[in-house]
């Protein structure tokens, strides 16, 4: 099983990170040690000093594709979840500085918290989905869907282009404004169409 996350997908985030606006999307991998499974708790790691949250729509493969037309996308994913792409921002901006790759700030242990997920037919339409984090009962993430730059099907054509699509893979689309960091102590709470979906506590 594979995690594949696009970096930028919302206009406003790639904007609050300086980041062009892109032509294709970005995208990078995790792999299953990042997972991290509702209501566990994340410790934080001494490696970095600047986790962020990222909160996110995940949705999950259910059959194998590979070249998938985008018309054709919908039919390889039948539930969509929510999940958090913890970034060690230091990491990163260190790694972006010196023109390497992030891995390390990005696909760390438990890095990938991921929600519950819902059947698809739960929502009326995928391009009209809100999302949201709160932490410690505020609200600090709000997306919609329908702000993405390059839509769920069209994420699915253009990484089967790359990647053999196989069931249980997880597509990580890419999180609206507001990112920001964790800190010891808190408690996130991610919501899906105002439906609790995930919960960790950081210690
Ligand atoms: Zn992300």
């Amino acid at each position: 099983m594979k995690i594949l996350c696009i970096g930028r997908n919302y206009i406003d985030h790639a904007k609050e990170l300086n980041n062009p606006v892109p032509e294709a999307p970005v995208f990078f991998a995790k792999a299953e040690n990042a997972i991290l499974r509702n209501g566990a708790t994340f410790f934080y790691p001494d490696f970095s000093k600047d986790i962020h949250y990222e909160t996110e729509i995940v949705i999950k493969i259910n059959r194998i594709g590979k070249n998938i037309e985008p018309q054709f996308a919908h039919r390889y994913y039948n539930e969509i979840g929510i999940g958090i792409d913890f970034t060690a921002r230091d990491l990163q901006n260190e790694a972006k500085k010196k023109g390497l790759p992030w891995e390390i700030a990005k696909a760390f242990d438990y890095s990938a918290p991921i929600g519950d997920f819902f059947p698809k037919n739960k929502f009326p339409d995928i391009k009209n989905i809100h999302f949201s984090l709160d932490i410690n009962g505020k609200n600090v993430q709000k997306g919609n869907t329908g702000d993405m730059i390059f839509d769920i099907d069209y994420l699915i054509s253009y990484l089967s282009k790359f990647y053999t699509l196989k069931i249980g893979d997880l597509i990580f689309t890419g999180t609206p404004a507001g990112v920001g960091p964790i800190a010891i102590g808190d408690g996130l709470l991610a919501k899906i169409e105002g439906m609790e979906c995930l919960k960790i506590d950081i210690k």
